[in-house]
């Protein structure tokens, strides 16, 4: 079977070693030059949060181990309030815990793999046009020139704005499709190193809640973090008001002080650093017949506050194997993927959503921590009836929509137990989780 792959970013270097290891002659096109040449400007790790699916789809094809030798463990969020008081709240169990990855050498490694195992990669080249009907791709390299890539089939993986999707759009009947933009949007900074050791602690992912957005933090193997400023784009408190490094500086001194102070560079990122759009992308179809299937930020591109993008794209790599092992023709495969993997784009896509507000606010409120506390004991005492929402999209490969659904479900308990009189005094008490028991009991999905 020959095999196109638009785009050799997270999503498409992995597909295309499954797709190897399935015997598929495949040849991979990619928009970008080479990011292994030395000659290209390295830039600043730009990191990722990987948790167990992304984990998953990388020992699906070996990968796990050598991967894990790149990550740094956080097993929890390090909150900071204004006046840089520190709270730890771990993410899950002792134990677990998601991985601080850069980007960058996630990507390489997974390329360099990708040709270990067969498959061609074409660098400075754009996908331009494709033939619906016969998987024919035009792509445009660095001088111009227009190559032509004919194939059994062509899969699209050259993410939110993708081009792949693009032709199917304009080139399919009910086509349906929607983006939506945030009104915030984010600029990246850097934490230094405090005499040559990490300025935070590196086993968590640090947060500065503040209501209408926040700044996070996440390390790196060369013991930086790479923090992010989700802030509004417009508004009294926004990029457009803070548009100088005196008005950036003077915003930070007031709200973020601890963080500014570690950040040696601020004046030249602040000025220097673009900001940001954030968007989530919903279409469907993702496929046309067996000759093009959308896998990754190009059929779903959603928002990172779940750090799930590459996760859910790595978990679409496994799904798509374990279907391409079980079915010998294409329009089957590519059927069977959209109607497993949609539900559960649409769910992680309002999961990255809701945790926004979550992570930007709720995080700071004693309440909502006395909650996770509440469901953290109720699930130690009860594991097969209660595992937390961020415990099910973080370390299981429960399906999104069904750890939606789970979620909103315990949301509405936990509602009724929050309200229990000096539920601050009580929590830990035998008869609150017996009240929590017998509404598990009363209310059972
Ligand atoms: C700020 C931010 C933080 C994030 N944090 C996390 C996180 O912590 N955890 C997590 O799981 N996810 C996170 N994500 C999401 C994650 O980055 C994406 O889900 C992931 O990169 C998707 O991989 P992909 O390969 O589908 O797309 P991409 O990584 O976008 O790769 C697409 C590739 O296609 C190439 N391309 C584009 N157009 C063409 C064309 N016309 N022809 C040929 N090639 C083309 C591009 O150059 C690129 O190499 C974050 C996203 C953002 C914006």
């Amino acid at each position: 079977m020959k095999t196109t792959v638009a785009g050799a970013g997270l999503v498409g270097s992995l597909l295309s070693i499954y797709l190897a290891k399935r015997g598929h002659n495949v040849t991979v096109y990619e928009r970008r030059p080479d990011m292994r040449d030395t000659s290209i400007p390295a830039g600043r790790s730009i990191n990722l949060a990987m948790s167990d699916r992304g984990l998953r789809g990388l020992a699906g094809v070996g990968l796990e181990e050598e991967i894990r030798k790149i990550c740094i463990p956080m097993h929890g969020r390090m909150i900071h309030d204004v006046q840089g008081n520190t709270n730890f709240q771990r993410y899950g169990k002792e134990g677990q815990f998601i991985n601080s990855v850069s980007r960058g050498e996630l990507n390489k490694l997974l390329m360099t793999e990708a040709e270990k195992a067969g498959v061609k990669i074409h660098f400075n080249s754009r996908l331009a046009s494709l033939d619906l009907n016969t998987a024919t791709a035009k792509f445009i390299d660095a001088n111009n020139n227009e190559i032509v890539a004919q194939a059994d089939t062509l899969l699209g993986t050259d993410g939110a704005f993708s081009a792949a999707r693009m032709a199917l759009m304009t080139g399919s009947d009910r086509f349906d499709y929607s983006q939506t933009y945030l009104e915030h949007g984010y600029k990246e900074l850097t934490i230094l190193p405090v005499n040559g050791e990490f300025a935070l602690d590196q086993t968590a992912l640090h947060i500065w809640p503040r209501g209408g957005y926040m700044l996070i933090a996440l390390p790196n193997l060369d013991k930086t973090f790479t923090c992010t400023l989700f802030f509004p784009f417009e508004g009294e408190d926004s990029f457009a008001t803070y548009n100088t490094v005196v008005k950036g500086r003077e915003f930070f001194e007031r709200i973020f002080p601890d963080a500014l102070a570690l950040m040696p560079e601020f004046d030249e990122e602040w000025a220097g650093n673009p900001v940001s759009s954030l968007v989530t992308v919903r279409c469907l179809p993702w496929k046309y017949k067996d000759k093009l299937l959308l896998v990754g930020d190009a059929a779903h591109a959603i928002v990172p506050f779940y750090g799930q993008g590459m996760n859910c794209g790595f978990e679409d790599c496994t799904v798509l194997d374990q279907l391409l092992g079980a079915h010998n023709d294409l329009t089957t495969v590519f059927t069977e993927f959209e109607k497993l993997r949609k539900p559960n784009a649409d769910a992680v896509a309002e999961l990255a959503l809701m945790n926004f507000v979550e992570m930007r606010d709720k995080v700071a409120d004693p309440m909502f921590v006395l909650r996770k506390k509440i469901e953290a004991k109720f699930n130690a005492k009860h594991p097969t009836l209660w595992l937390p929402l961020y415990s099910m999209v973080t370390f299981s490969d429960i399906p999104y929509a069904e750890a939606l659904t789970l979620g909103q479900w315990q949301n509405s308990i936990m509602e009724k137990v929050m309200a229990q009189p000096n539920i601050t005094e009580r929590w830990d008490s035998l008869e609150v989780e017996e009240y929590m028991h017998s509404l598990v009991k009363e209310f059972s999905l």
